[in-house]
This record gives structure tokens, sequence and C-alpha cells, in this order.
């Protein structure tokens, strides 16, 4: 370890999110909360016409789901140095290698300003950037706030989502394969409505990746 992170570590020592046990900023997960969400596949359910499937690193459970639960709800921010170790872990980076483009589901203007953050931002962006993907925080626009999705069934939130997305003005992405990001993974209804907009516009291709997801 180099000698400035060292001396960070020893001013302002990290602790596990998910127990408080005394970790390192490269590490700030100890190995026994990790196992209990850590969990990467390809959701089984997560394929439509327009979402070639969606990845995911760990079961939305545990100390990941109240790690995402207080960046969102909370104003967390700092919360943000508890994803790369993750993301580094996530067994199939070569497998994304041919979708080069990495997208973040948008917020409403509302919620965002609101929030002051996008949460996808705080997660995914400098570790994108780091694998050398163009990260495209604005290429997607969110028209309009839905109601909160956890209190809707499928149907409902197939409904509640229609046609909330679309390209920023002037965007081209004709062509593109694109990695569509996300926190969490529902019902896959989000995911499956930005997908569908992004291949209206002319992309070639889009694959899912959350942090976590409860779904099968
Ligand atoms: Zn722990």
């Amino acid at each position: 370890m180099k000698w400035g992170q060292a001396l960070l570590d020893l001013l302002f020592p990290v602790c596990c999110p998910g127990c408080g046990a005394m970790t390192d900023a490269e590490h700030p997960w100890c190995e026994a909360c990790v196992r209990q969400f850590w969990n990467p596949r390809m959701i089984q359910s997560a394929h439509s016409r327009d979402l070639e499937g969606c990845y995911t690193c760990c079961q939305y459970t545990a100390g990941i789901r109240d790690c995402i639960i207080q960046l969102k709800y909370y104003g967390k921010r700092n919360l943000k140095r508890c994803f790369p170790m993750l993301l580094a872990r996530f067994p199939w980076w070569e497998r994304l290698a041919s979708y080069p483009i990495a997208v973040p589901v948008p917020l409403s203007r509302r919620r965002r300003e609101s929030r002051g953050y996008n949460q996808c931002d705080l997660i995914f962006q400098d570790f994108m950037k780091n694998l050398g993907k163009t990260y495209e925080a604005e290429l997607l626009v969110r028209l309009r706030d839905t109601k909160v999705q956890s209190t809707l069934d499928r149907e409902e939130r197939r409904k509640n989502i229609r046609d909330a997305f679309h390209i920023n003005r002037g965007r081209r992405i004709e062509g593109q394969c694109i990695l569509l990001l996300d926190d969490v993974y529902t019902t896959g209804s989000t995911m499956e409505e930005a997908a569908r907009e992004l291949k209206r516009a002319g992309a070639a291709a889009v694959m899912g990746l959350t942090l976590a997801s409860g779904a099968p």
C-alpha cells in the first residue's frame, strides 16, 4: 500500500458499510458481508425484444440493499466508495467488451434536482471510464416522473413507465452497442422501456447491467 493511502487510512479509518468492521479504502467491504450478497449472474427473466439480457452483480439483500437505499434516499453520496471493489469483481467484463458506450438510466429532471445526483453516476461513472468505455450520462432523458415503482405489480409498472424516456436532442446512436446501467433491477420494466427507446433511435444492441437485483 502506498504511504499516502496508509496515512489516510490512519487518519480516517474505513469501516465496512455492512457491519462496521475496520477495513481499508481499497476493500471497504469485509468478506463476510460480501458473501451475504455477492451473486453475479445473468438475470433469467431479463430478455425482451429490445434488451439482449441483463447482468447483475449482487443479490438485492443485506448490506448492499441498505447501502443502495442510503445512497438513493438519504443523500449518502460518500457511499460511492463502496462500489468499485464490487464492480472490479464482476467476472464477465470481457463479454461486455463489445458494448463500448455506457448509458445510465436517468432520473426525471425534477427528481434529479431534488436528489442532487443520479445514483447510477456515483456507482458506475468512474469505473466505466477506467474500463475505457464512453460514459454518456446525458444521452437518455426521462421525460416525466413516474409513480414510485415499488408499490406496483409488473403490468402496472409497464404502463407507468411507457414512453418515459427519450434520446437527448441531437444525439445519434445508430449502429451503436450500448451497455445500459441501473442500480437495481426489479421487474425490468424500466430497463426494457429505456432499451426500447435506444433501439427505436437506431442502437444495434442494448445489454443491461445492474449492481443488484432480487429477480431470479
Ligand atoms: Zn462487513
